[in-house]
């Protein structure tokens, strides 16, 4: 793949959908040109104006961040505020600027994954798949062409389940039609007799957002005027999509323990949190950023305790039982800390697939917030 800007979008976007991004978000190419060749690139959680200046510095064409930028309207494009002095200063250098934002936290391997990775867990899979996004596709066709509409199909996004691709389930039957004097039929007379003849109907689950590129890549290769194909809404969460991870530990350990293991590994100084340190954990639920309202999801998993960020303080009796007790831990760990490791997910993903362009991880810690411990004093 050529190294322009666009491509990187489009790679970006082949990994975790724009379609799958929450309907406030605003993600993809924010600043800069779809054809700019990209020779350096910084990869950073947030943009802030030191990362503005180091990426001025290196030589940067491109910034990847997880946080938009622009995320409201902007009413100007000035020095005056923050958001429009860094975006005039961007374009100003020609530096494009892309944002991996809850698209990102919706896919396979995204950021809740990464979280999952980081603090140990084990057999990782979603907490909760998105809902209202998967449709089932039926198309019918003779049996010496089935093969090729299902290649085509699986080649544009059809049949994916989870860890598995080319996902497809196919039965015999009769079709029939009779070709009107408007028709050109592949089989038949135009304006002749009703036609019967055997067909295969192939089915295959699909997200709503791939249908007509799954769709126009059959008609590509079905030998059919008119293809005949049903697709219908499926109920049910999606295995392709989703929200948070849930996994298991190595080995239990106390809550204890794991508050100290998970202190180290995502490198702050405090963890708030709900729960007996003394209780067993084995199974962790995680949710990069700000997760408060997928307690009850965490919580239905069979979760010891769920980790994520930006906890208000009546989300922690959100855990409590008639009694007070704590049915499962809770832990607040921060929204930067829980994210940080966004930039290398991000990293790794570009590293691999745009190998002659330098990337780097910002120098910078973009959060502006700190922990001030007791020992500082
Ligand atoms: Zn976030």
């Amino acid at each position: 793949m050529s190294d322009s800007v666009g491509n990187i979008v489009s790679s970006i976007h082949a990994w975790a959908p724009k379609e799958s991004a929450l309907s406030y978000d605003n993600v993809g190419l924010q600043i800069g040109r779809r054809d700019a060749p990209v020779v350096r690139g910084i990869v950073a959680l947030d943009l802030t104006p030191q990362i503005v200046q180091e990426a001025i510095e290196k030589g940067a064409n491109l910034i990847v961040t997880h946080h938009p930028v622009i995320f409201k309207a902007l009413s100007h494009i000035t020095d005056t505020t923050l958001v429009s002095s860094m975006a005039l200063t961007l374009a100003e250098h020609r530096i494009a600027l892309i944002a991996a934002h809850t698209n990102l936290d919706a896919a396979r391997g995204g950021v809740s994954f990464h979280l999952a990775k980081t603090l140990g867990l084990e057999q990782v899979d979603f907490l909760e798949g998105m809902e209202d996004v998967v449709r089932k596709l039926t198309v019918f066709v003779p049996p010496e062409f089935a093969e090729a509409v299902r290649e085509a199909a699986h080649e544009a996004g059809g049949g994916q389940i989870g860890a598995y691709s080319d996902c497809s389930f196919s039965v015999g039957g009769t079709g029939q039609f009779r070709p009107t004097s408007s028709a050109n039929p592949f089989i038949g007379t135009t304006g002749g007799p009703i036609e019967r003849l055997h067909e295969v109907r192939i089915e295959m689950v699909v997200e709503s957002w791939k249908i007509d590129e799954v769709l126009s890549a059959i008609k590509q290769v079905h030998p059919y005027e008119e293809v005949a194909y049903d697709v219908t809404a499926v109920s049910g969460r999606s295995r392709n999509v989703g929200i948070g991870a849930v996994g298991n530990l190595p080995a239990p350990v106390s809550l204890a323990q794991f508050l100290s293991n998970s202190a180290v590994a995502l490198s702050t100084e405090a963890l708030r949190y709900a729960g007996d340190a003394n209780k067993t954990i084995s199974r962790v639920a995680v949710c990069g950023g700000s997760g408060g309202e997928f307690i009850p999801a965490a919580i239905r998993s069979g979760a010891d305790v769920f980790v994520t960020g930006d906890l208000s303080y009546h989300r922690f009796f959100d855990v409590l039982d008639v009694h007070g007790e704590a049915k499962m831990a809770l832990i607040d760990a921060g929204h930067y800390e829980t994210e940080q490791g966004t930039e290398d997910l991000l990293l790794d993903h570009l590293r691999h697939s745009f190998d002659s362009i330098e990337w780097s991880k910002t120098q910078f810690r973009s959060s502006p917030s700190h922990i001030w411990t007791k020992k500082q004093t």
